[in-house]
Formats: structure tokens, C-alpha cells, sequence
């Protein structure tokens, strides 16, 4: 008789959204936790004291409401924040700053004054190319993908096979986007912008052919224009979640780290943690990533050789860092900025010059280099949500990617120091009281994502977002399913279809198939 039902493994955001939609269900389910709070990369903390930081993840970017429904969350006093704006994408003074309202209607309007009409109909046009993939994600989001040469394969004709091919494997983000912007040059900040958004969680630059699926991926996940940000800090959603598992009957233990995963004739049949302690269930459901999940935690030993290989093979290389910040005043843009002092804009600006900007910061990453400017993205949550700092005093974070993923030995700090003054610098120059403004701040690279949370290099991607890794290639490359060649051991993190971004799907998914062939 097992001690549980099901065991999990991590509670960040997708291990909970797994272990309460199974507990609901009358099963019993225990979540395990190395660290002591919730949510994972996704987690809200106090950093400093008095205010609160979102750790990782900010917003909901690729998240879909119907998941407070999907959890029966809607109970939880879950409030999702949507700002006017979601961002506010700028470069040198001349190019007019690329603005994302979330309202369409005035998107539109706004694009119309700043771009003019043909960046309307770039918009429009790279949206109505991208439709074809939206039709096929959509019908896979649910559950375990078909192959995507099969969905491909069954276009409904050849042009579409065609732009699909092109989108899903061959074509750099890039390619895309640039044949409904004919002029470039004058629309280079709605460019970087997509850019940036095109190579998150990929180990690729703009011009990088396969950045097309990045690119896809991003703007069709969740709503490209509407951020949604949880009263109180990402975190939670998480604290929403974990209460939902408690009521059903949940149990969650922190500072409880799996050591390995209990494995008896090729089936899962519970855990050992890192006192000794051994706990038996019917199924095991991990949310770390494929390496964590089968390499450290399972042992190779327990992996027919081809599969040991495929995840030996996954790629994790992400650079980047997080800078996180207490303000003792809001800086002021001035210059071709000054419009965002108004109405709250600039609560999310991003400094992203162009693509061939962003080109140039992946050129000195692939040198190992500091970029000496690097693109990024700088906000202030409490200006949307108040209650993350004391009154009259406010939040601030600011990411960048392109941090080295393998600085020289030794460098690390100093690398890290040197990346944190460039990016600051970039936000400094169009609001020069911006650095008088810091109180205190922390700078995070992977290297803290890697050692908190157990995440492989600490990619945020929990394996990149690359054609060879996705979908039905997702999490391991040949086997692309929650299910696991070990029995009774079931995927449920990001490292699994659609893929990362706080939404909720994999863990959902993954409980979804353990109940599909649950027998009390
Ligand atoms: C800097 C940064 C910025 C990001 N920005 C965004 C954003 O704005 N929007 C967005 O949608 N996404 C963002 N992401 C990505 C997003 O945070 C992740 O894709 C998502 O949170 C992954 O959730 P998960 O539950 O699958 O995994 P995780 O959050 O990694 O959860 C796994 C959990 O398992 C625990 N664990 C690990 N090893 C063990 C063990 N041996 N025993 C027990 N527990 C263990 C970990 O502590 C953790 O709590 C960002 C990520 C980072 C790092």
C-alpha cells in the first residue's frame, strides 16, 4: 500500500496547478519543496524589506484566463492587473518608441500617429501570416502533441504546408517580420521589439534561422499586447493555486528537497529525500526539467540508452541577468521619452534600438562578452500594483539579455557588476535621475536560477525554444509526452508542451493524463 496517490516534485506554479487538479479529483497527493515558499521562478519575495519583488517571472505574458477557470480559482481573491500598456519599446531620440496598448482600438490608433499606416499593415500582415500556426497550436495546446510533420503534412494546401515549414523550422524570425516591414530602418523600434520577444528563451540572434518558432510561440501563446499582472506579484498565482491543493486536501512540505526518484523494475514507485527519508506513491509527477528530472533525479541507469542520450543532447544555454531594485522616487524620461511620464506608460519601457542592436549584443554574447549596450527591459511594478512597496517609495527591475553563459573563471561577479552598470546606463540616459533614485539593489544571472531552483543552467525555458525541441519534441527529443519511458513517472513542468512561461498548461495537462487512466 503506498504511502500517497501521487507525489510531485517542486511547487513551483506547474507542480501545484498539477497536484491540486489531481487532488480535486479525491486523490491523494503530496508536493514536495526544496526551497520555503512557493511558485518557483515564479515566485514573489521580500527581497528587501518592506517590498516585494517578483523573483523571476513578472507577468502573465503567454497565459490564457480560461486556466482560473481550467483551477477553480476564481474563489482564491486572484486579481490579474491589465495596464493600459504592456510596454513601451524604445531607442535613440528620432525613432519614434513603439508602444503596446492593450486595447486594440487605440493600438491601432496610436501605431497609425507614431508609424504611420504602413506599420499598421505590418502589424496586420505578420499577424495574418502567422495564422496558419495559431490554428495548429491552438488544436495541440490541451494535451500531448501529434508530430508536427504530421499537422504540417495535412495542411490544407500547398502554401500554407509551405509558410508553415518556413515558420516552424527554417526561417529566422527575421525573415519573417522584415517582408511586411519593407522599410526597415524607419520602423526600427517595432522591430527590436518583436525581435527581443522572438529570441527569449533561445540560445539564437534575430538572423538565427529556426528564431521563426520563438517568434510564432511568443505571439501566439498567450495575447501579444496584453500583459496581465497578479495583484501582489506573480507569486500570487502560485499562493492562489497552493490554497485550491490545500482545500481539496493537498499536503505540501518545503525544505524538502527529492534527492532520487524510487524506481523498482522500470517503475516510479515514490521518492528519497535528501535525509534518507522514502516516500511511496502510485505516480510520480516531476516538474523540474528533462536533465533534473532523468539524469539527476532517476539516474541514467533507468533510461533505455537512446533516451539517456536525447536528454544528454537538450540544449539549456541562457544568458541573462535580473536586476532588482528599491526606488526612493519615480525617475522622470525626459527627451523623445517624456510622453511616457503620462498616464502611467512608462511603468514598462524597454530599450531596444533595433534588430540589427539586438544582433549586435548576440554577436558579443557569442564572444563571451558583456554586451556594451545591452537591450533591456526596465519596470516598475508598483507603480501598476501599490502594494508592493511602502507609500512614496517604489519597485523597480530591470532584464537583459545576453549574459554571458560562460564567463572566464572568476569572472562571474565582475561580468555580472559590469552588465548590471550598462543596462542601468541605457534606462539612465533618458531618465537621468534614474541612478540617484536606487536605494538598494540585487543582481541576479542564471547562476541563481540555476542553484535556488534546480533549473539546468537556469534556462528559464526549461530547455530552449528551438525547432529540435519543441512540441512533440518536447520535453525529449523523440519522446514527446508527459508520460515517461520510466512507469508511473509523469512530466508536469515547462520543460514539457506548449512549453515555459507562467501558464499553467503543463502541470494541467500532465494531471489530465494520469487521470485519464486512474483506477482507484
Ligand atoms: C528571470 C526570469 C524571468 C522570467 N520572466 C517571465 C515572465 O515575465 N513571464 C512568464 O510567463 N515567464 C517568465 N519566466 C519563465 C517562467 O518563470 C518559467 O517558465 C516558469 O515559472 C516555470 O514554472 P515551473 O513550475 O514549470 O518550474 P519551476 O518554477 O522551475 O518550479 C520547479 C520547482 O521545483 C523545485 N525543485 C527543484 N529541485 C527540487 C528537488 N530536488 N526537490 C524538490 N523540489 C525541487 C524548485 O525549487 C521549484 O520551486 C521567467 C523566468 C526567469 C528565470
Amino acid at each position: 500500500m503506498a504511502d500517497y496517490d501521487a507525489i510531485v516534485v517542486g511547487a513551483g506554479h506547474n507542480g501545484l496547478a498539477a497536484a491540486s487538479v489531481l487532488a480535486k479529483r479525491g486523490l491523494s497527493v503530496l508536493c514536495l519543496e526544496k526551497t520555503n515558499w512557493n511558485g518557483g521562478q515564479a515566485a514573489t519575495k521580500e527581497l528587501f524589506e518592506g517590498y516585494k519583488h517578483s523573483v523571476g517571472a513578472w507577468a502573465l505574458l503567454v497565459f490564457r484566463r480560461e486556466m482560473l477557470e481550467l483551477l477553480g480559482l476564481e474563489k482564491y481573491g486572484l486579481e490579474l492587473i491589465t495596464p493600459e500598456t504592456s510596454y513601451c519599446s524604445f531607442g535613440e531620440p528620432g525613432d519614434a518608441p513603439f508602444v503596446a496598448y492593450s486595447d486594440t482600438a487605440k493600438m491601432a490608433e496610436m501605431v497609425m500617429k507614431d508609424h504611420g499606416l504602413d506599420a499598421i499593415q505590418g502589424l496586420a500582415a505578420l499577424s495574418e501570416y502567422l495564422q496558419p500556426f495559431k490554428v495548429i497550436f491552438e488544436g495541440a495546446i490541451g494535451g500531448n502533441p501529434r508530430p508536427l510533420e504530421q499537422l504540417i503534412a495535412e495542411a490544407p494546401d500547398v502554401e500554407t504546408r509551405e509558410r508553415l515549414i518556413r515558420i516552424c523550422y527554417s526561417a529566422s524570425a527575421m525573415d519573417i517580420v522584415r517582408q511586411f516591414f519593407p522599410d526597415p530602418e524607419k520602423h526600427r523600434c517595432i522591430l527590436g521589439s518583436l525581435m527581443a520577444s522572438a529570441i527569449d528563451g533561445t540560445h539564437m540572434g534575430p538572423y538565427t534561422p529556426g528564431s521563426g518558432l520563438s517568434l510564432a510561440y511568443h505571439y501566439l501563446a498567450g495575447d501579444a499586447y496584453d500583459f496581465k499582472v497578479p495583484r501582489g506579484g506573480i507569486g500570487a498565482l502560485s499562493n492562489a493555486i497552493e490554497r485550491a491543493f490545500l482545500d481539496a486536501g493537498g499536503e505540501i512540505r518545503y525544505r524538502t528537497p527529492v534527492k532520487r526518484l524510487l524506481i523498482q523494475d522500470g517503475k516510479a514507485t515514490g521518492v528519497e529525500l535528501r535525509d534518507g527519508e522514502t516516500i511511496s506513491a502510485k505516480v510520480v509527477l516531476s516538474s523540474l526539467d528533462a536533465r533534473a528530472t532523468f539524469l539527476n533525479l532517476a539516474g541514467k541507469e533507468h533510461l533505455p540508452s537512446e533516451f539517456a542520450h536525447a536528454v544528454e543532447e537538450i540544449q539549456y544555454t541562457n544568458g541573462y541577468i535580473q536586476i532588482h531594485m528599491t526606488l526612493k522616487e519615480l525617475p522622470r524620461f525626459t527627451g523623445h521619452l517624456e510622453f511616457a511620464n503620462k498616464d502611467k506608460i512608462g511603468w514598462l519601457v524597454a530599450y531596444i534600438p533595433s534588430a540589427e542592436h539586438l544582433q549586435k549584443n548576440w554577436e558579443e554574447y557569442q564572444r563571451n562578452e558583456v554586451p556594451e549596450t545591452p537591450v533591456s527591459y526596465c519596470y516598475f511594478p508598483s507603480v501598476r500594483d501599490p502594494s508592493l512597496a511602502p507609500e512614496g517609495r517604489y519597485t523597480c527591475t530591470i532584464f537583459s539579455h545576453y549574459f554571458p553563459a560562460d564567463p572566464p573563471p572568476g569572472k562571474h561577479n565582475e561580468y555580472r557588476d559590469l552588465m548590471a552598470e550598462r543596462a542601468i546606463d541605457a534606462i539612465e540616459r533618458f531618465a537621468p535621475s534614474f541612478r540617484d533614485a536606487i536605494i538598494d539593489k540585487v543582481v541576479l544571472t542564471q547562476e541563481y536560477f540555476k542553484k535556488t531552483f534546480g533549473v539546468t543552467a537556469g534556462d528559464f525555458a526549461s530547455g530552449l525554444l528551438h525547432p529540435s525541441q519543441m512540441w512533440d519534441k518536447r520535453p525529449v527529443p523523440g519522446s514527446g509526452s508527459y508520460r515517461t519511458p520510466i512507469e508511473n513517472l509523469v512530466m508536469c513542468g515547462a520543460a514539457c508542451h506548449p512549453g515555459p512561461g507562467v501558464t499553467c498548461r503543463p502541470g494541467y495537462n500532465a494531471a489530465m493524463e494520469v487521470l485519464e487512466d486512474w483506477q482507484d
